[in-house]
């Protein structure tokens, strides 16, 4: 079997597409403008760059940018006054703190500052909790841009048996909550778990998302069964520098029904995902229906 490659480049520009469509209307019809606020502590090189391509999509879609850049030594009061100044602005409807944050600011406090309802990387306590027991939140833009992927190719994804490898709270919990929402049986592995090819071969959906260069290889999946990688790693191959995903991309794709590249796969659907959030966190302040599907 050669698997069908599921293109996450032109998925996400027709979420994007899809986004921006909501956001005219919204502007034309009541006069609405979603904003999304950014805050970066620091100059972490890497947070810099998803920043910027965050705030440049963000425009793109004709939503309001709001970049916050505030100093390394930035402390924890300053960064909670200013969360607390964007919870109380109207104008913003999503606000999401880059991570990491500088050791010295608490990540879990600063992240639960957040209110809720602007929580649009879906990563406080609240969110967590009403994804866990199937209340409508804010869902953490990794694995949402997975499931809409999921969802696109299967159509229903009831009785599957999924397998997602990693438990992080960014991706891998999340990830496991939505499946089970969708009724997979789902199985999540870790670091610790026994027999992990014995634990991949039994999966109709294989999430991966361990950040660990190529750690499945192909026959350790099932024959037709779909592979989302979410694993974004930096290798030295013949002397240039390479994307790697998690998986095995060359031999996953000889057994595989559909598998997601790395780059081009799940990382274009995050930012995606994050302006969907926004849209949708603006959609419920403004008592408007919420953007059909662009949410779990
Ligand atoms: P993390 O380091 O927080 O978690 C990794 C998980 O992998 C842990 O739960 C650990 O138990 C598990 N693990 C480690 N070694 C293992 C092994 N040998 N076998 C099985 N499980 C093992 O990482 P994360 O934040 O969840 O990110 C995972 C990967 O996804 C990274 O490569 C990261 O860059 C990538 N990522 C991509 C996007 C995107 O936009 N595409 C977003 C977030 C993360």
């Amino acid at each position: 079997m050669v698997a069908q490659v599921i293109d996450g480049k032109a998925f996400a520009a027709n979420v994007r597409a899809q986004v921006a469509d909501q956001v005219a209307k919204l502007k034309e019809e009541n006069g609405i403008t979603p904003g999304l606020a950014v805050v970066l502590v620091g100059e972490d090189p890497a947070s810099q760059v998803y920043v910027r391509s965050k705030g440049k999509q963000t425009v793109e879609v004709g939503m309001n940018s709001y970049e916050h850049k505030l100093d390394a030594e930035t402390s924890e009061e300053d960064l909670l006054a200013l969360i607390d100044k964007l919870n109380n602005d109207p104008a913003v409807h999503g606000i999401l703190v880059q991570l990491p944050l500088p050791k010295h600011l608490n990540e879990d406090l600063v992240i639960n500052s957040i209110d809720p309802a602007k929580d649009v990387d879906g990563f406080h306590i609240s969110n967590v909790g009403l994804l866990g027991t199937g209340q409508k939140s804010m869902v953490p833009c990794t694995p949402l841009g997975c499931l809409m992927m999921l969802r696109d190719h299967h159509g229903s994804l009831s009785g599957m048996d999924a397998v997602v490898i990693g438990r992080s709270n960014i991706v891998g919990k999340p990830m496991a909550q939505l499946l089970l929402g969708d009724s997979c049986t789902v199985t999540v592995a870790h670091s610790r778990t026994k027999d992990l090819p014995d634990v991949v071969r039994r999966a109709d959906i294989v999430v991966a998302a361990v950040g660990r260069p190529e750690m499945v290889p192909g026959d350790w999946i099932k024959e037709g069964a779909t592979v989302i990688d979410v694993g974004i790693n930096r290798i030295e191959r013949d002397g240039k520098n390479k994307l790697v995903g998690d998986v095995d991309y060359a031999s996953a794709a000889e057994r595989a029904g559909a598998i997601t590249p790395v780059p081009g796969g799940v990382g274009p659907m995050t930012i995606a995902c994050l302006l969907a959030n926004t849209l949708t966190a603006c959609c419920r302040a403004n008592s408007r229906p919420e953007p059909e599907g662009l949410t779990a």
